[in-house]
């Protein structure tokens, strides 16, 4: 068993493989992956489409199990075999998609506050107005997402997914359907949390904008990881 430990990497990969089984046919998702990311770092994942990025953020937040090698968060294993394991790893991740993160027949405020509600938090209603006040939002907790801008429900999203101070931040594709001004602002918000907060992020893009806020460019082909970039 994994003791985590408060000097234990956000996020560590070491040799996973995830094989997709449907039927006869086999689908070699990541063949070997290892990566590590420090708590604090910013880093944007890319790579072509079909290339293994959301298959990685899916393993880290438990979403899906890896057919071999160990995923970590936090120090505690993913998938590991105990509740104390599973319940702190649901704790120390938050998951924004590229869109329909929202539940439509939710008012903004009960969107936010649901991760909390689900672990029983007493005080989910003030975590949820001091969220979505942090991501600039604060005004719209009565609305339903339909009543938002794009760039809105994305914020949101953001808001329901910190509401409980994850360590980490997986994004997969968050500007994908939003214009390039409107992302921006989306960009901005994650950088300012990672710098004010210390919030780990992972970010799966395909926009050089969203790769340039971040600390460290990882490039996947085929499965596996290509190459490490420092960025400036
Ligand atoms: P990316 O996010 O880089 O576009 P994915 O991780 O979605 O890549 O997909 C990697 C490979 O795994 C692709 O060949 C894709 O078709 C396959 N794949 C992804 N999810 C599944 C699934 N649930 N079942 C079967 N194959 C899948």
């Amino acid at each position: 068993m994994n003791a985590a430990t408060s000097s234990a990497p956000a996020l560590e990969l070491q040799d996973v493989f995830k094989v997709y089984k449907e039927g006869p046919i086999e689908t070699v998702a990541l063949r070997g992956v290892s990566m590590r990311v420090e708590p604090g770092e910013y880093v944007a994942l890319c790579g072509p489409s079909g290339c293994g990025k959301s298959t990685l953020l899916n393993l880290v937040a438990g979403i899906a199990l890896a057919t071999a090698g160990r995923v970590r968060v936090c120090g505690a294993e993913v998938g590991g075999q105990t509740e104390t394991e599973r319940a702190l790893m649901r704790r120390s991740v938050g998951l924004v998609f590229q869109s329909d993160n929202l539940f439509p027949r939710l008012t903004v405020l009960e969107n936010v506050q649901l991760p909390a509600r689900l672990t029983g938090r007493g005080d989910a209603a003030k975590l949820a107005a001091a969220a979505i006040e942090n991501v600039g939002v604060g005004s719209l907790g009565g609305r339903y997402p339909a009543q938002l801008s794009g760039g809105e429900r994305q914020r949101v999203a953001i808001a329901a997914a910190i509401a409980l101070a994850p360590t980490v931040l997986l994004a997969d594709e968050v500007t994908g359907e939003l214009d390039s001004r409107t992302g921006q602002v989306v960009l901005d918000l994650l950088t300012r949390l990672n710098r004010e907060t210390g919030l780990t992020i992972v970010a799966v893009t395909h926009n050089p904008a969203a790769a340039a806020s971040a600390h460290r460019v990882v490039n996947m082909r085929n499965g596996a990881i290509r190459e490490l970039e420092l960025a400036g």
